[in-house]
């Protein structure tokens, strides 16, 4: 399986400010946000996209969104956020290593599928 950025950051390689942590995954700010707030929650686990994940990953899919609740509350935007899985280029993928994207601080309401994200 190819290694990707999102690798080397949950593995510390490259030096990057993780606003939670546990032994399953990361939280990062994006480099590019798309709103006020924009988070990453990203697995340790490499799996590259949602299609991709197993059975087995099923625990660590719910914990993922605990967390994405969690770190939600914790930046003060829990009352309104969007959760966004991009899964494929052709859907709007850029890097290979599952992530859930947290977006909030604008005006989710105005176009229920608009995201601002590609
Ligand atoms: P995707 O399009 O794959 O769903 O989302 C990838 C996201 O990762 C993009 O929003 C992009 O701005 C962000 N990103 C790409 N490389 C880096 C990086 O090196 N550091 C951080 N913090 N975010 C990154």
């Amino acid at each position: 399986m190819s290694d990707t950025i999102f690798g080397k950051i949950t593995r510390g390689e490259i030096p990057t400010e993780f606003l939670y942590e546990d032994d399953q995954c990361v939280v990062i700010r994006d480099i590019n946000p798309q709103a006020p707030t924009h988070v990453l929650i990203i697995p340790r686990k490499p799996i590259p996209r949602l299609v991709d994940a197993a059975p087995e990953d099923q625990v660590l899919l719910g914990h993922l969104l605990v967390v994405a609740g969690n770190v939600a509350e914790k930046l003060g935007v829990g009352d309104a956020f969007r959760l966004i899985i991009n899964n494929g280029e052709g859907g709007g993928q850029t890097v290979f290593h599952l992530h859930l994207h947290i977006l909030a601080g604008r005006d989710m309401t105005e176009g229920q599928l608009a995201t601002g994200l590609n």
